[in-house]
């Protein structure tokens, strides 16, 4: 087994002493533990298995709305982002085949109290090399000519955005790792992880059988806490019930770039002839238990996304509502993940993903096996310790430099 030219080699993984055989356990066949499984076995790290209790993508992952941006006010997060975007734009080059990834571009537009934040985000961003900059009403009224757009005091642009399929990029993922050699179980239903004294062991399987590894790493969604939670790590994430609608335009309607509305708050792109309407008001969380919740909009939901879109699109008067579904985010307190060692050695997270852990999947990771392999972020506009598990003891938080009022949460 070799590393990548120049990398480490599998015994680099830390954790191991006498450059034993990797084995690393990924708990989770969401878009992050196959993003994980395909980083590793790039690195050279073949000796990997994935358990999923249900299918490969069934979780999160399976109702992502899919938007693709760069626009985060964490650079961190938008180095990820720009990562993640040119592996999208190479999907069958670097994974063997198309995931979808539709490039109609992506506007974010933002009331009069946030262009300065959107102007700082944009310099930011574009000091990172991104694709993006503002662009004025004409600019925007072109790419939505049904959009009613006079409330909006900025525009920012992104030509190379757009939105993809995470279910289908998630087993283009899961393939490409086995492919190099890892292994996915599906109906495989971690019940416990072991430990034996300070160090984690394996995972307990609901079949009653055990999985020997050195490394575990927790990706497992909104069920993520409770199964770190008996072996001491208080990982503080909560799944959160998020609806999405479908909306039948009434009229035939060009595919247009995902327009994030930041004063409605709410996201629209094209979903063929439809519409998918997303919700970005995140101030009245509906927890929710992950195994268990409505998946269908409520009739106050309903409500009350048609009218922000009615407000939003007068030039669509014969729009109607076709149909909606709901998902979970897994969400912690500050709205970003949580990628790093926890707990006993050997314990790795990557969850906690808060409704925008699609576009950034590639990039997560790539992160988890930097720093498996090497204790340390590859590159250099990602900062590894940036989503430590300690900082929400700690009282550090991970914020956005240039926040938006009212819309501060996923940005
Ligand atoms: C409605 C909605 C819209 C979204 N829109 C966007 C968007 O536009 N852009 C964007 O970037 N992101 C978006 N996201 C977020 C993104 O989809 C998620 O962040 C991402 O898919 C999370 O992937 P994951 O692998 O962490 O979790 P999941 O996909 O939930 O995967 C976790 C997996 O772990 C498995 N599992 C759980 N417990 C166990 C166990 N004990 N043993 C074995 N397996 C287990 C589950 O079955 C599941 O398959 C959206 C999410 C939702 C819900």
């Amino acid at each position: 087994m070799t590393g990548l030219p120049g990398g480490p080699g599998p015994a680099a993984v830390r954790g191991l002493t006498g450059g034993c055989v990797v084995d690393v356990v990924v708990v989770g066949g969401g878009i992050e533990g196959a993003a994980t499984a395909w980083a590793l076995t790039r690195r050279g790290v073949r000796d990997v298995l994935v358990l999923e209790r249900d299918t490969v993508g069934s979780g999160g992952t399976g109702k992502s709305s899919g938007v693709v941006r760069c626009h985060y006010g964490v650079p961190s997060l938008a180095a990820m982002a720009w990562q993640s975007l040119r592996l999208f734009e190479q999907a069958e080059e670097v994974w063997g085949q198309d995931v979808g990834f539709r490039q109609s571009g992506y506007l974010v537009g933002v009331g009069p109290e946030n262009v300065r934040a959107l102007e700082a985000n944009v310099a930011a961003q574009r000091a990172l090399g991104i694709d993006t900059r503002l662009v004025d009403h004409d600019t925007a009224a072109e790419m939505w000519p049904a959009a009613e757009l006079k409330d909006f005091a900025g525009f920012a642009y992104e030509a190379r955005g757009g939105h993809g399929d995470a279910y289908r990029t998630c087993h283009a993922l899961a393939r490409a790792a086995k492919r190099a050699g890892a292994r996915i179980r599906q109906h495989a239903r971690v019940v416990s992880l072991l430990t034996s004294g300070d160090r984690v062991t394996g995972v307990r399987l609901a079949d009653g059988s055990a999985v020997a590894a050195a490394t575990v790493v927790v990706a497992a969604g909104p069920w993520s806490g409770g199964l770190v939670a008996p072996v001491g790590v208080d990982l503080p994430v909560r799944a959160m019930r998020e609806p999405v609608l479908l909306v039948a335009p009434g009229a035939p309607l060009a595919e247009s770039p995902v327009l994030s509305d930041l004063v409605n708050l709410q996201y629209v792109r094209t979903e063929g002839p439809n519409l998918l309407v997303g919700n970005s008001d995140l101030a009245a969380p509906d927890w929710a238990d992950p195994d268990r919740y409505a998946n269908l909009a409520t009739p106050a939901e309903t409500e009350r996304a048609a009218l922000r879109f009615a407000a939003r699109f007068p030039g669509l008067p014969d729009a109607a509502f076709a149909t909606s579904y709901a998902g979970c985010y897994d969400a912690t307190p500050d709205f970003n993940p949580v990628i790093g060692p926890a707990g006993p050695e050997g314990l790795f997270v990557a969850a906690g993903f808060s409704g925008h852990g699609f576009k950034i999947a590639p990039a997560v990771g790539t992160l988890v096996a930097d720093l498996l392999c090497e204790g340390a972020s590859s590159h250099p506009d990602i900062r590894g310790t940036d989503f430590r598990l300690e900082r929400f003891a700690e009282g550090r938080p991970l914020a956005s430099r240039h926040p938006y009022v009212g819309a501060g949460e996923m940005r």
